[in-house]
């Protein structure tokens, strides 16, 4: 897009914003800094023609806007990274004022049973109207297929068409692109090397063969030789596993497993409310109590029939084989494949409903009081370009959200309402 001649014989009086990054947080970020200052210009630059890209696919195109817990201490914790820089910020504009923030522009927030929260439309288009709207009413200037190459220090962003702007502020806010860190290395960052986050396990094994769309309420998980422990609901892939615990498991050992090649052991507790001394008494009762029944046809803990079927299978028993005809042998294997189910981790795929990104700009480098860089003056940050990540729920676009909105009322030094 041709850069505006308006933006070229810029008054002087006026200062000028650049936001670079039309996605959640350079949109909040831009329309929260317009609103604080009617006076001056913001200007907010994408790259691509169509902004919010990725609150369009977010949530399976439901676009899971926030997370309904409050307490901000209870918040942090589902940010694998970032958690603690975090707080104060929640302490500003956390899940509360989003909801309220959205109510104002008129998209009403629901909530679904694992705490997620959707605009009532279901859609995400919903949202991506809202941004633009607000952007529009704010008097925000949208700068759409214009791409920055670089930016120096003062602060003048080059475009690609040899066009440059000067901006007396500006907000980086270009997620995960490797430009958006390249520019704030260039600018004194460090850069946290980026890893993949939020993803499911690739798993080649009989046991979970065919069972692709069977769900388990709730499972312990973890990664053999770590300290990664996890447990929620798990969903058995065509390719592996997946499900919340399995995308927590990731988000929190992204960097471990990275190192790893994504190549590790799975322990699986399919029963984690049993100690496994339970789970052998339990089989023992059943011996005594149900010997005659096929070991089969009674299923332990509510668990899909097919699935406790292969586990009697890798546990060694035969089909109709009867309870009272278990060996010990037998017993302690079934109880192996109950409480301690291991399983050959062989890569990894991607979450289509949500993955982001570990790693980013250090964030000892950044006063969260007001998102600035502690090395350049004048230059923000916000959203997924910081190191920061949160699990699945909607925790990333509540950063994203959180760091744009006390960015933008902290842009030339106002202070915060
Ligand atoms: C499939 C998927 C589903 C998701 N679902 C959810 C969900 O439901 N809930 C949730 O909380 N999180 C979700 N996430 C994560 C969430 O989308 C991100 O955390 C969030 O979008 C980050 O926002 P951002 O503005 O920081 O970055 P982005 O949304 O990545 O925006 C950055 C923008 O900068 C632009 N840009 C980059 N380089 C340049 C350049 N050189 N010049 C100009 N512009 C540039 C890009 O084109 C982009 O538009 C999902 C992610 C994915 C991939």
């Amino acid at each position: 897009m041709k850069i505006p001649q308006f933006l070229l014989n810029f008054p002087s009086m006026d200062k000028k914003i650049i936001v670079i990054g039309g996605g959640a947080a350079g949109f909040f970020g831009a329309i929260t800094c317009a609103r604080a200052h009617p006076g001056h210009s913001v200007i907010l630059i994408e790259k691509m023609r169509q902004v919010l890209a990725k609150v369009r696919i977010s949530g399976g195109g439901r676009c899971n806007v926030t997370h309904s817990c409050f307490d901000p201490a209870q918040l942090v914790r589902a940010y694998p990274r970032g958690g603690k820089a975090l707080l104060g910020p929640f302490h500003r504009f956390q899940p509360r004022d989003t909801i309220e923030w959205f109510k104002e522009c008129g998209v009403e927030l629901k909530t679904e049973a694992d705490g997620r929260m959707f605009p009532v439309s279901n859609s995400s288009e919903t949202i991506i109207q809202c941004l633009m709207q607000e952007a529009e009413k704010a008097g925000v200037i949208l700068m759409r297929e214009t791409e920055v190459l670089g930016i120096e220090p003062g602060f003048t962003v080059q475009l690609k068409d040899q066009e440059s702007l000067h901006a007396d502020a500006l907000l980086l806010a270009t997620g995960s692109s490797k430009k958006g860190y390249e520019w704030a290395q260039h600018l004194g960052h460090t850069i946290i090397p980026p890893v993949p986050s939020l993803f499911t396990f690739n798993i080649k094994d009989e046991r979970i063969e065919d069972l692709s769309g069977v769900s388990v309420p709730h499972v312990k998980v973890q990664i053999e030789g770590t300290d990664l422990k996890q447990e929620g609901p798990l969903l058995i892939t065509h390719w592996g596993m997946s499900g919340p615990a399995i995308l927590k498991l990731s988000a929190w050992g992204a960097r471990i497993l990275h190192d790893l090649n994504y190549e590790a052991t799975l322990r699986v507790n399919w029963a984690p409310n049993q100690k496994p001394d339970q789970v052998r008494a339990d089989l023992q009762e059943m011996r005594t109590s149900r010997g005659k029944k096929t070991v089969w046809t009674e299923i332990l803990y509510g668990l899909p029939k097919n699935l406790w079927k292969k586990l009697i299978a890798a546990a060694g028993i035969k089909e109709d084989r009867l309870f009272a005809q278990l060996s010990n042998q037998e017993l302690q294997g079934l109880t192996v494949q109950l409480t301690d189910a291991r399983f050959p981790i062989c890569g990894k795929s991607t979450n289509k409903d949500e993955f982001v990104t570990c790693g980013g700009v250090a964030l000892n480098e950044v006063n969260f009081q007001t998102m600035e860089s502690k090395l350049c003056p004048g230059l923000y940050f916000a959203g997924e370009i910081l190191d920061i990540e949160g699990i699945t729920g909607g925790f990333n676009f509540q950063n994203a959200w959180t760091t744009a909105w006390i960015a933008g009322n902290s842009m030339l030094g106002t202070s915060l309402p």
